[in-house]
């Protein structure tokens, strides 16, 4: 590859027959070659997540954003109280969303790199009444996996919905949603799910389409409302046209290529694949010296990796990586922006990248001043992913 790879958590590099399909003729939405394609893509997306009959996928063309505003705009009512676990950026970001519906929010909010436990959750969910409780299954700002099957029985017990942002999980770790009672998972296109970005995915259950049936206040946002949406996925899951807002047909096409993908590889494949690049990535930071955000490796995620800079460097290494193969991105969370860097690892990622990945931020660092024995991250990581290539 002459171009600096993408490694940055979303967008991602995407296979080439996504590409591909990015690149066909436009069909029209109602076209015939087109309405199996987004039925497929409806019934895999429910696949990925592991949710059953009755579970309902939405499609929706927008960005990760959109799929929180139109979860949090359907089921959340004037005056209903909401518990948000903040783990970072897009917590906060939840929260608002929440306040902007009209929610009566309450942040258990972990200092970066914490996570937030079951345990502590429950502690909270008795203290009040909760309609609905937020969790962000990786938070890209730290790269915190917090623990969504034990908070979303604490939620469950307390009968309180379970949203969960997976926009930077989803396709990468382990997502269980009926096994694990999430009402709402929720993701994007760009990122594991190995799609360009453009495309907001969620997938409701029965209980969250039964509480937003039952509301007494209208969907307060036009373009978000299931009202309007619902009969249009019933139908092209059912093999009928059917429009409400026109679909953005490239990107579901390419989803459904990527998704395809996904399903062939085989989900438990997909994310012990996931887990070995994150520790080859992990082990490979840590030989140069390189402290990570999350504070346990126990609670880490595998899609991305939040490298603490060295002592003496900084946000110029970033150019310094590109120019040497690999573009990387700098931090998110407010209180610790400029401490470190993200290397984002999702979707088709393999030996190659994680191996040009490392050489690169190598190069960087040495360009950057920092003593860097050559190899020695390649080392490291080999010593990871050789065995798993067996
Ligand atoms: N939640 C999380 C965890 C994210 O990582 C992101 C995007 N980085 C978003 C929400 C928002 O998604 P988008 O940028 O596609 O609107």
């Amino acid at each position: 590859m002459t171009r600096p790879r993408l490694m940055i958590p979303g967008p991602i590099e995407f296979a080439d027959e996504v590409l591909a399909a990015m690149g066909q003729p436009s069909p029209g939405h109602v076209d015939p070659t087109f309405i199996p394609v987004f039925g497929r893509a409806l019934q895999d997306l429910r696949t990925v997540f592991q949710a059953g009959e009755g579970y309902q996928p939405f499609i929706l063309a927008g960005s990760g954003t959109l799929a929180m505003d139109s979860t949090i705009a359907n089921l959340v009512e004037p005056g209903d109280r909401v518990l948000v676990i903040d783990t970072g950026y897009f917590s906060q970001r939840m929260a608002d969303v929440c306040r902007r519906y009209g929610a009566v929010v309450d942040v258990l909010s972990a200092a970066p790199g914490e996570t937030i436990g079951a345990g502590q959750v429950a502690g909270q969910l008795a203290s009040a009444d909760y309609d609905l409780v937020a969790v962000t299954h990786v938070d890209t700002s730290t790269g915190v996996l917090t623990d969504v099957a034990g908070i979303a029985q604490a939620a469950k017990a307390a009968d309180a919905l379970v949203v969960v942002d997976g926009v930077c999980s989803a396709g990468g770790e382990e997502v269980r949603q009926q096994d694990w009672g999430v009402d709402v998972f929720l993701t994007a296109s760009q990122k594991a799910l190995g799609a360009p970005p453009g495309l907001a995915l969620f997938v409701a259950s029965p209980a969250a389409l039964a509480k937003w049936e039952s509301r007494q206040a209208p969907v307060a946002s036009y373009y978000s409302d299931w009202g309007l949406w619902l009969p249009v996925m019933q139908a092209y899951e059912a093999s009928r046209p059917a429009y409400f807002a026109t679909p953005a047909v490239n990107l579901v096409m390419a989803l459904a290529v990527s998704l395809r993908q996904i399903l062939a590889e085989g989900l438990e494949v997909v994310f012990a694949r996931h887990r070995y690049v994150s520790d080859a990535f992990k082990t490979g930071v840590s030989s140069l010296g390189l402290g990570q955000v999350p504070t346990h490796p126990d609670h880490a995620a595998h899609t991305l990796t939040c490298a603490r800079y060295p002592a003496g460097v900084g946000v110029e290494l970033l150019p310094k990586v590109r120019a040497a193969g690999a573009i990387l991105a700098g931090g998110l969370h407010p209180a610790i922006r400029n401490e470190y860097f993200r290397i984002g690892h999702m979707g088709i990622v393999g030996r190659s990248d994680t191996l040009a990945t490392l050489g690169a931020l190598e190069a960087g660092l040495r360009a950057a001043g920092y003593a860097v024995e050559p190899g020695i991250a390649l080392a490291a990581a080999q010593a990871v992913l050789d065995p798993v290539r067996g």
